[in-house]
């Protein structure tokens, strides 16, 4: 099994690391023939405007669509949230995304005077207690069409109830980024749906 990590752009070293420790090979995603090899992308956190751009003029983003279309399973992380979002709020007008996720995301969406924090997050289908996530310039979940399942909501706080893990068939998003906590358990997760969709 080959997962693969979209190099365009944000912190592709991070989740190349949780996915060699979850046991995996990963690798960098930059070309065409390099998605062509993967059979599960990641998509991580960054700056979801930048990686739009250069999924444009890296010729990635039909590609990654097409396989998206097809069934291949891709996680995103915070940006990468944004960029598997059928609507982006607040985006730029010419922000383009992968699509898959019939969701509306609002980027920026945690109180922008602060610019990260952290809060407890249950994920459904995660054992183990909650998530210590970690919210840097974070989306939010507005909305979710009805094949979209609601798999975690912040639990505390003046944002408790958010939605902040969704997944749709083969496609998994979080608003926050467990690859940089060292938790493994997203990553064995999603590790698990590629292993399933082989
Ligand atoms: N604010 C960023 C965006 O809109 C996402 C931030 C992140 O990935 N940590 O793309």
């Amino acid at each position: 099994m080959n997962i693969g990590v979209l190099a365009l752009q944000g912190d592709v070293r991070e989740h190349l690391t949780a996915l060699a420790e979850s046991d995996v090979l990963a690798r960098p995603v930059r070309r065409p023939e390099e998605l062509a090899e993967v059979d599960g992308l990641v998509i991580p956190g960054g700056e979801s405007t930048a990686i739009s751009k250069l999924a444009v003029s890296f010729g990635l983003l039909d590609p990654i669509r097409k396989r998206i279309a097809d069934g291949m399973p891709v996680y995103g992380s915070c940006a990468g949230m944004i960029m598997l979002a059928t609507t982006v709020l607040d985006g730029r007008s010419d922000q383009e995304t992968f699509q898959g996720i019939e969701m509306t995301v609002r980027r920026n969406a945690f109180g922008r005077q602060v610019d990260s924090f952290e809060a407890s997050v249950e994920i459904d289908d995660v054992d183990g207690g909650p998530f210590h996530a970690v919210f840097i310039r974070a989306p939010w979940v507005e909305q979710v069409g009805g094949d979209v399942r609601v798999l975690g909501r912040v639990a505390e706080g003046a944002d408790a109830g958010r939605i902040v893990a969704v997944r749709q068939g083969n496609l998994l998003a979080t608003a926050f980024h467990p690859e940089l906590t060292g938790d493994l358990r997203v990553h064995r997760y999603f590790v698990e749906m590629v292993r399933q969709a082989l």
